[in-house]
């Protein structure tokens, strides 16, 4: 008996004339893990994709893994493989559903027969295969509204496939269909799964982290790591940029007005982040701010951040609660990581009282205080990157 995936497409299918570039990103993307995983044949057909294993020997539970973590899937499932007689239907039925019966007290069968000429109607085909497994399982019940189990058999073009339940795929449009953006990663919650969801969408994401060496230390700097790492199993091999801002935080604590701090780091980093982006091909921004959220996410000191940039900026979370933004970083995996407590150049000499309602002219005359553009160049020349591969070798 043969065993595949199948990854059923997401919102790819709504697509008219561009469709065929979806569908070739999403295909480049599984084959670059199935590569990394064994051997394995993908092919598209049907608005599903066909991971099939070339040998016995093949890793079925990574690639599933592998699956569910594409962007533009679904719905990932497990499936045999049987030729388009009810016969074989039925033989394949009794050998491969019994283990995933093993639990159950109630189930369904349903079929879908994209093959018209297949002589059995859908409701026929899920009639017999529910008496095959009737038969091996008398104490179960058929049950359409609450099934333990439900089990589907796919009359396709070339097959028949069976199998006993579907995984919610990863959902969103593939990885790189949207562009490429440039994540600002710090240590915290937010901006992991503002990332992740922007990959979501087909962005194709650089990240950079910005230190403010000895006030952050290099433990803080591999937790960012190590958070990036995660990422990778959605979002592929990261690139990570570093930019050090100690000195323009020095320069800012010795000579501007305390309330202001925060701003004009954050301007700071919005300009270099414009530079990274630059060379790295990103054309848009991805932030983990959420309106209100502290003092420098207010509406008015936003838009004074946001004054300096020249790319577009996504902010994800924007809208969300801190309770919904943790939610979707435990799903992805961050969440423990993110808690660790490490320092933030951020949180390095931050004001007592943070100016809330800044006004652009005041922030202007701070940045005249100091050497702004000498102490921009500076910060540029110790930008360093590292790749964050998504498989060990
Ligand atoms: P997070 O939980 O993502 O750290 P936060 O709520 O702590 O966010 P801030 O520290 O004000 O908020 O940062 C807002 C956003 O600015 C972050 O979501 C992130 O995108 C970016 N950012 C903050 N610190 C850094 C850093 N050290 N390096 C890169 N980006 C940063
Ligand atoms: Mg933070």
């Amino acid at each position: 008996m043969k065993e595949i995936i199948l990854c059923k497409y997401g919102e790819i299918i709504l697509k008219g004339a561009n469709r065929s570039r979806f569908e070739s990103i999403l295909m480049r993307e599984v084959k670059r893990r199935a590569a990394r995983v064994g051997k394995f044949d993908v092919r598209a057909a049907q608005s599903t994709m066909y991971i099939t294993p070339l040998t016995d020997f093949e890793d079925m539970d990574e690639m599933y893994n592998q699956a569910m973590h594409v962007f533009g899937f679904v719905g990932v499932s497990r499936a045999a493989v049987a030729e388009k007689t009810m016969e074989d239907i039925c033989r394949v039925a009794r050998e491969y559903l019994p283990s995933y019966l093993a639990n159950a007290k109630r189930f369904r069968a349903e079929a879908k027969r994209s093959d018209k000429k297949f002589p059995l109607k859908s409701p026929e085909i899920a009639a017999e295969v529910g008496g095959v497994i009737l038969s091996m399982r008398p104490d179960l019940k058929v049950d359409l509204d609450r099934p333990d189990v439900t089990v589907r058999i796919e009359i396709r073009d070339t097959a028949a496939y069976i199998h006993a339940g579907q995984d919610r795929g990863a959902g969103g449009i593939p990885l790189g269909s949207g562009g490429r953006g440039l994540l600002l990663l710090s240590g915290g919650i937010d901006s992991p799964v503002a990332g992740y969801m922007m990959a979501r969408r087909g962005l194709a994401l650089d990240a950079l982290y910005f230190e403010s060496i000895p006030y952050t230390s290099d433990r803080a700097r591999e937790k960012v790591a190590s958070l990036a790492k995660i990422l990778t199993e959605y979002l592929g091999p990261i690139r990570m940029h570093v930019i050090s801002l100690t000195k323009i935080q020095e320069a800012i604590r010795d000579n501007c007005d305390e309330d202001y701090f925060t701003l004009l780091l954050r301007r700071y980093m919005m300009r270099l982040s414009c530079r990274i982006a630059k060379v790295c091909g990103a054309e848009a921004l991805v932030t983990g701010e959420s309106l209100g959220q502290v003092a420098s996410q207010t509406l008015a000191a936003l838009t004074v951040t946001e004054a300096v940039s020249d790319k577009l900026i996504f902010r994800p979370c924007i809208g969300m609660d801190k309770e919904e933004i943790i939610g979707i970083s435990r799903k992805i995996g961050t969440f423990e990581t993110s808690i660790l407590p490490y320092e933030d150049c951020c949180t390095v000499f931050t004001p007592r009282h943070p100016k809330t309602q800044p006004v652009l002219e005041k922030v202007v005359e701070q940045e005249q205080k100091i050497d702004y553009d000498a102490l921009l160049e500076d910060a540029w020349a110790s930008r360093y990157s590292i790749l964050i591969p998504q498989f060990e070798d």
